[in-house]
């Protein structure tokens, strides 16, 4: 069984030092998230992508925020309670959305965790609306103090392949400081 995020160490998610490390409103604008748009962020933890998405969206625009664990949502919903987010909790390959729904999908540190990879991906491709983009950050694979340990960790090699396997066409592959890999494809 894959390990999750311990919700017990939920407040690492939105430490000082990591905001220090990753802007997420720079991050996701970068990967080219926009105004309006219709967004999942799948995993999304109790929100560190989720609320500079759902500024950058605007009121015109929805974010999508998706965990299997319900700790993660209460989380969320204690933090904000916008009306362009909307919490779901969902099942390891079963995200309660009707196909086609969104323009943009983040899966951050999300991959590594989901139990069957290529079912996860298919799932997620399903929500995704034909042309909409795929991010996926994810930690490299190395033995570092922070961060998930070596065994947890999906080489950036296996993720491309799983990528490229599960129907997606790949757009751009960069590395992300020196212990994070993005792969951004599209449907
Ligand atoms: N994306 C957030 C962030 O960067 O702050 C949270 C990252 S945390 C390391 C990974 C999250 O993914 C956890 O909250 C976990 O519950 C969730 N997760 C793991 N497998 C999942 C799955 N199959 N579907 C949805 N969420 C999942």
């Amino acid at each position: 069984m894959a390990h999750k995020f311990s919700p017990q160490s939920i407040e690492r998610l939105l430490s000082d030092e990591r905001y220090s490390h990753i802007k997420p409103h720079q991050f996701l604008r970068d990967c080219g998230l926009e105004r309006d748009m219709q967004v999942a962020d799948v995993g999304c933890g109790p929100g560190f992508f989720t609320i500079p998405a759902s500024n950058i969206v605007g009121r015109g625009g929805l974010v999508y925020a998706i965990d299997v664990q319900e700790e993660m949502i209460r989380m969320l919903k204690r933090r904000t309670r916008r009306k362009n987010i909307v919490p779901i909790v969902s099942q390891e390959h079963r995200i309660p959305l009707d196909a086609r729904s969104v323009d943009f999908a983040l899966l951050a540190y999300v991959l590594h965790e989901a139990e069957d990879k290529g079912r996860f991906l298919k799932e997620v491709k399903r929500i995704m609306k034909k042309g909409a983009c795929l991010v996926v950050l994810d930690w490299k694979k190395k033995r570092e103090k922070d961060g998930p340990p070596f065994h947890e960790r999906l080489p950036l090699r296996e993720a491309r392949r799983l990528v490229a396997e599960g129907g997606f066409s790949m757009d751009r592959v960069t590395s992300f400081g020196t212990s994070h890999y993005i792969i951004s494809a599209i449907k």
